[in-house]
């Protein structure tokens, strides 16, 4: 089948992050017999849950499935922020938990930002760590008050530093007049994600945790005095086991997996755009996402040169003969400038939502727990990690606003996510008629 001429005929499907650095299974480390910890999950969570631990003198090893960083933590957009979203409901209208537990999350959040902040530049992590803020447009003057209406809470409990662009104003923001003004974050970042990743592994690594590539965990089996946990190459002994699984959590622990719905997330890059275009779409170089219920989320590469245009135009995965165009037409509903961009790379991977929508840390059968960053977990999930080794060490000084004992269920939701595509074309629909309906008003 001839492909699309929105391909550029260098593209690769997968993600540009991994032109720097591509996960690796080379070199496979044996898995020990027997260790403190045991955690399984080679991602943002697990990696960071293992730093500290290691950091506390306990011995602990990693069990990644795959190549080191194939899950979400090599794929995402690097938008990393200050929990702006947390508490926020699914359909992103309205707070999914009470306003108290909303404002010591938020607060929480506001710890993430500061810990990865300190972390990076702790472990010397080469990252393209860039404080550059968030823009998040609003899909309707509905929207743009709703925002408002939340600034207080941003700025009180995550001391975020937002406030409200009007759409007069927006321009200053991004070359296009495509929404009804929007939000800006200055407490924000961006950062390769890639990299952030490799600088986790080789900071782990530094400090001596036992970091198992290819080492898929088929079983975790409760003994007198711990766990036995099987891999695909071999078996480990520990006290405590630790699930960093997010968006790819499988059967080893049915009741973790029906408790999160994998939703997947795409993005595309763009080829190189010509210098003065480039510099004139996000001219402060913020990351940008917005309201709609089907987000989509962009920023231009840390070079500046092309644009990084994430969304959710499907909930499941697919490949990129569908992904991609369809990411291409938002971006350019946006930018029409960037109708002629050729796309150079396209990929997808899994998020994990949560019936309460927000992430959650914990212990489930004795196991603990860290999942469900609910599309935003550079930071959360960093946090959730450093949160869980503190509380096995007994270093935390307080539990985490994250760490509740309640993680919400459905009797009708077992682990099979078969009702995202119609939730996705649901949320299509009614954006549509939203944004109808706002263009009918005048808005
Ligand atoms: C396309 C996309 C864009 C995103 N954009 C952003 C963004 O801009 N900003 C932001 O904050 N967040 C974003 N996110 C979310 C963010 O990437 C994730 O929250 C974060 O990477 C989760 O880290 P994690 O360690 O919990 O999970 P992951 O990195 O997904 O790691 C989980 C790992 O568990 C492994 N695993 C599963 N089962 C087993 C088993 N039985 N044995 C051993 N290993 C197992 C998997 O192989 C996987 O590698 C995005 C996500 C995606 C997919």
């Amino acid at each position: 089948m001839a492909r699309s001429p929105l391909f550029h005929p260098d593209f690769k499907a997968a993600p540009y992050w991994w032109e720097a650095y591509q996960p690796t299974a080379t070199d496979p480390v044996d898995v020990p017999a027997r260790v403190r910890v045991a955690i399984v999950g080679g991602g943002y969570g697990g990696l960071s849950t293992a730093l500290e631990l290691a950091k506390q003198g306990e011995e602990c090893v990693v069990l990644e499935a795959a190549e080191l960083g194939f899950g979400a933590s090599t794929r995402n957009g690097g938008a990393v922020s200050g929990g702006v979203n947390i508490g926020k409901s699914f359909s992103g209208k309205g707070l999914s938990v009470a306003p108290n537990r909303a404002e010591a999350m938020l607060a929480d959040g506001f710890d993430a930002f500061t810990l990865i902040e300190r972390l990076i530049a702790e472990e010397g992590i080469d990252c393209h760590w860039q404080k550059n803020g968030r823009f998040v447009g609003a899909w309707t003057p509905g929207h743009y008050r709703y925002q408002e209406s939340r600034l207080a809470l941003l700025n009180e409990a995550a001391k975020s530093d937002s406030y409200m662009v009007p759409r007069e104003r927006q321009r200053e923001e991004m070359a296009s007049d495509f929404y009804y003004g929007g939000m800006v974050v200055e407490r924000s970042a961006s950062l390769h994600p890639a990299l952030y990743y490799k600088g986790l592994l080789d900071a782990a690594r530094r400090r001596g945790v036992t970091v198992c590539a290819r080492a898929p965990v088929t079983r975790i089996k409760r003994e007198a005095d711990g766990w036995l946990v099987r891999t695909g190459r071999g078996e480990v002994r520990a006290h405590e086991v630790v699930i960093a699984t997010n968006g790819y959590t499988g059967d080893i622990t049915p009741e973790l997996k029906r408790r999160v719905v994998p939703i997947a997330s795409h993005i595309i890059a763009t080829e190189e755009l010509p210098a003065d275009l480039a510099a004139s779409l996000i001219p402060k170089m913020r990351t940008l996402s917005d309201t709609r219920r089907v987000l989509s989320y962009y920023r231009m590469s840390p070079d500046g040169r092309r644009m990084v245009y994430g969304g959710r135009p499907r909930f499941t995965q697919v490949g990129p003969e569908v992904s991609a165009p369809a990411l291409h037409a938002h971006m350019t509903a946006r930018f029409p400038q960037l109708k002629d961009a050729r796309i150079t790379h396209a990929w997808t991977g899994n998020t994990a939502f949560t019936l309460d929508a927000v992430p959650h840390m914990g212990q489930q059968d004795g196991m603990h727990y860290l999942l469900g960053c609910n599309g935003s977990g550079v930071a959360v999930m960093t946090y959730l990690g450093w949160q869980t080794a503190r509380k096995i060490t007994g270093a935390a000084n307080r539990p985490s606003a994250f760490d509740a004992e309640e993680f919400p269920t459905h009797p009708m939701y077992n682990g099979n996510p078969w009702f995202l595509p119609a939730i996705g074309g649901w949320f299509r629909l009614r954006d549509a008629v939203d944004r109808k309906l706002a263009g009918m008003l005048g808005g």
